[in-house]
């Protein structure tokens, strides 16, 4: 069973996440894996360090896209995988979303095109469900910067409010395109409504 979590900056995923794991884990007779892209496979962790470093202003917005479905690549073969084969539920914050989101509206560099080079990368690996935690842009921006702190400073940080709507508008149009996977979240509410709904929807998909 493999389950990702998407959302844009601010939407309060990790928060979300923290409280959801003992709640499911209660739900499912199977262990449950936590994982995050680039979540703890070696290679992914640098590659991933490569993207987010401020240093690299340089960086092309198509070299950003591969180095993402590399590092994803590599987290999928390492870490996913194996847990999966293992009789494991797999949760995993942020997949192949993201980048459509990110890179191919965020960046403009076509979200078609990013969806289909990150086919190769999952070779059609794919979540069977999606909870999408969905915050207006300017008040996921304001989350942030009350947070500011204790977040680690990285590339995204320079993004104006127009790419983070783009990346809101690019989720928006994957929930509308794969209603039955991609489960809409209204992550503006108070973080134990959040909860609950993603509750709600995972015990609707899991059954009893
Ligand atoms: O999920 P998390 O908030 O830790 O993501 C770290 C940073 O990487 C964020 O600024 C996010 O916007 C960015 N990101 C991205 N493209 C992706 C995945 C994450 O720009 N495909
Ligand atoms: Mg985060």
């Amino acid at each position: 069973r493999f389950i990702t979590f998407e959302g844009p900056d601010g939407a309060g995923k990790t928060s979300v996440l923290n409280a959801l794991i003992p709640i499911i884990e209660k739900h499912v007779a199977m262990p449950v894996r936590l994982t995050r892209e680039p979540g703890g496979a070696e290679i992914s962790e640098k590659i991933r360090s490569l993207i987010l470093d401020p240093a690299n202003t340089a960086m092309d917005a198509r070299t950003e896209a591969l180095l993402y479905a590399a590092s994803r690549r590599q987290h999928l073969v390492e870490v996913i995988d194996p847990a999966l084969a293992a009789g494991d539920m797999v949760i995993c914050d942020r997949f192949v979303d993201s980048s459509v989101a990110y890179q191919g509206g965020g960046r403009q560099i076509g979200e078609a095109a990013v969806l289909a080079m990150n086919q190769f990368a999952t070779d059609g690996q794919a979540p069977e469900l999606t909870l999408y935690l969905d915050i207006e842009s300017a008040a996921g921006l304001a989350r942030i910067k009350a947070h500011r702190q204790s977040r680690q400073y990285d590339r995204l940080d320079q993004e104006s409010l127009t790419f983070h709507q783009r990346v809101r508008a690019a989720y928006l149009r994957l929930a509308q395109a794969e209603p039955t996977r991609i489960k809409t979240i209204d992550a503006s509410q108070a973080l134990p409504q959040v909860v609950a709904d993603c509750t709600q929807v995972l015990a609707a998909h899991l059954g009893p």
